[in-house]
């Protein structure tokens, strides 16, 4: 590519709301403009970027067996009543009519659509397993869409199903996704951990997120160092021993795993879930679980007889619940339901959530549980006020350390509920009819664009992972006279990389040395070679890498040999 021939627009000037320096530098080096919030359009330099993550991604998911195809974005209303999902899924559903009045949605995910296709394709078990995935356009009506394409409204996702005659078989295919997930960020050149996770709106038992780090991540995690546990907490800033800072902007927000638990919650309590932030305790005899719901009603009378493993619960008092939380120091203190207080359970009711921190007076413990099933092992649980003070563990198992992360991908064993809810089967090999257990394996491919650029830039700009860059090598050429003699040099060099295989970009805009080394830093190709007069007569070219502090002069064959 020759930049003259190319749409590159770098700017200065950025709008106040950029406050990430991925959403700043995207901005900066025309990778995205705003079209109206939470859309963006991707620009040629953009989306070069964009197709380098959604190859990766392709690759993995065809050598794990997943077969590619593409489902229609917008989705009729029936399919999701089937789910219960028309109502259930929140105001991130974006709803419209038709010309004929009938209603659509504009798919966040597509659970509903695949299992149709399935109900439809599928007859047999030996058609199973059948795995199948897209790339493409979602919209979530995010409450707040910030931080460019990182909370965005429309974004690229790819979204994997499965579909299993039997739990192993899925557990299998888990596997598989998730050795496929860490494969696909080692490739992109990303520092990642996989956590355990909320199964938030999708359903399901087990969970694991992918999480990019980086200190702007708007979820915290904890790790532990031997045992290999990670979970997202979200938790240290409510039990961290001290003084604590306020809580950030994003922890306040509300699309948090908690939004999610206290949706299931309620979901499962049969109550309706607005905005006003509303406290739920409820006291048992031997522990009390505390879950803070967001309902502008909050009935007094639960049918907690719904909520598995809580019957014989009762609403605790506010004096209880102070008394309870006024033994772990730490600790928010008596519910402020305005502060993020998370679901706190006693171990013995931990099975109602997702995301649990056991409170019981020897202090706080941390514990990822799974929606409907017990306790982890009793090295998952570690005390965090001793994880936050940097302490052993106290079952043995090493530290736990908190770091914060982006979340870019999320693998989901399903199970059944789906399948059943819309009554997709499968004949087995008596000739009966089975409901297969599912799936669900999504990855944020626009997400991690700005995920790469929080975790690899400088004050100068983006400093690509090899495998995202644009292109791997600019030349630029200095030729302020016109000297042919440079002009020649270049574009040979230039068409022996291509030649060779290499992505290169020629800079021959004829902007001053300055401007065109600013741009090029700014856009973050990893390798730069200038061409000039002064080079030619010394018969060298002017070599950097983006994150070298100092650059070399090489002769053309060593450019050719370390490029090549
Ligand atoms: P989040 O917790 O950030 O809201 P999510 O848990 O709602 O994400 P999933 O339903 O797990 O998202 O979707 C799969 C992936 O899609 C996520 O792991 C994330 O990388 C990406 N994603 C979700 N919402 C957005 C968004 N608003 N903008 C960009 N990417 C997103
Ligand atoms: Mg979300
Ligand atoms: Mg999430
Ligand atoms: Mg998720």
């Amino acid at each position: 590519m020759r930049l003259s021939q190319f749409h590159l627009r770098t700017s200065k000037e950025i709008p106040a709301e950029a406050e990430l320096a991925s959403h700043k530098l995207m901005l900066k080096a025309g990778m995205i403009r705003k079209l109206a919030a939470g859309l963006y359009t991707w620009t040629p330099l953009g989306l070069r970027v964009l197709r380098k993550v959604e190859k990766v991604v392709r690759e993995e998911m065809d050598a794990a067996g997943a077969i590619e195809m593409l489902m229609p974005n917008v989705q009729p209303r029936e399919l999701w009543e089937e789910t219960g999902r028309w109502e259930k899924f929140g105001g991130q559903l974006l709803k419209m009519q038709d010309r004929k009045e009938a209603w659509y949605c504009y798919g966040p995910t597509h659970e509903e659509v695949i299992t149709d296709f399935a109900r439809n394709e599928l007859a047999s078990y030996k058609q199973l397993p059948a795995c199948f995935y897209q790339i493409q356009t979602k919209f979530r009506d995010e409450i707040r869409p910030r931080f460019g394409v990182m909370r965005a409204r429309e974004f690229l996702m790819k979204d994997a199903y499965s579909f299993h005659l039997d739990e192993a078989d899925l557990q299998r295919q888990y596997e598989v996704m998730y050795q496929a997930y860490s494969r696909i960020f080692e490739r992109l050149g990303l520092r990642f951990r996989a956590v355990f996770a909320d199964t938030g709106a999708i359903g399901g038992s087990a969970s694991h997120e992918f999480h990019v780090l980086a200190d702007s991540g708007e979820d915290a995690i904890a790790f532990a160092s031997d045992s290999g546990y990670a979970a997202n907490v979200e938790l240290a800033e409510a039990v961290a021993p001290g003084p604590r800072p306020e809580p950030s902007e994003s922890m306040r927000d509300v699309e948090t795993p908690t939004q999610k638990t206290c949706e299931a919650v309620a979901a499962l309590m049969g109550i309706p879930l607005q905005r006003t932030v509303k406290t739920l305790a409820l006291m048992g005899e031997d522990g009390f679980v505390v879950a803070l719901l967001r309902g502008d009603h909050v009935p007094n009378e639960i049918k907690l007889a719904k909520l598995p493993g809580l019957a014989g619960y009762r609403m605790a008092t506010e004096a209880e619940i102070s008394e309870h939380l006024g033994a772990a120091p730490g600790f928010l203190g008596p519910i402020n339901p305005k502060k993020p207080v998370k679901v706190v359970a006693d171990r013995t009711v931990a099975a109602m959530a997702d995301f649990v921190v056991g409170a019981n007076r020897d202090g706080f413990h941390i514990a990822g549980v799974n929606w409907g099933r017990d306790l982890p092992e009793p090295n998952l649980v570690a005390d965090l006020r001793n994880v936050v003070a940097g302490d052993p563990s106290p079952d043995g198992q090493g530290t736990l350390s908190i770091a914060r992360g982006i979340e870019v991908g999320h693998i989901f064993q399903l199970g059944r509920a789906y399948a059943e809810a819309m009554e997709c089967t499968v004949l087995d090999s008596n000739g009966k009819a089975v409901v297969p257990t599912m799936g669900c394996y999504g990855i944020g491919v626009s997400r991690i664009v700005a995920a790469a650029i929080e975790q690899n830039h400088d004050e100068n700009g983006v400093i690509w992972p090899e495998a995202m860059a644009p292109w791997q090598v600019a030349i630029c050429v200095i030729n302020p006279k016109g000297d042919a003699a440079v002009e020649d040099a270049a574009a040979s060099l230039y068409r022996e990389l291509q030649s060779a295989g290499v992505e290169v970009v020629l800079d021959d805009r004829g902007l001053r040395p300055g401007s065109m080394f600013a741009d090029i830093e700014l856009v973050g190709i990893p390798h730069r070679v200038v061409v000039s007069g002064r080079g030619l007569e010394a018969g060298t070219f002017e070599y950097r890498h983006r994150s070298a502090a100092e650059s070399e002069n090489l002769d053309r064959a060593s450019v050719l040999a370390r490029l090549g």
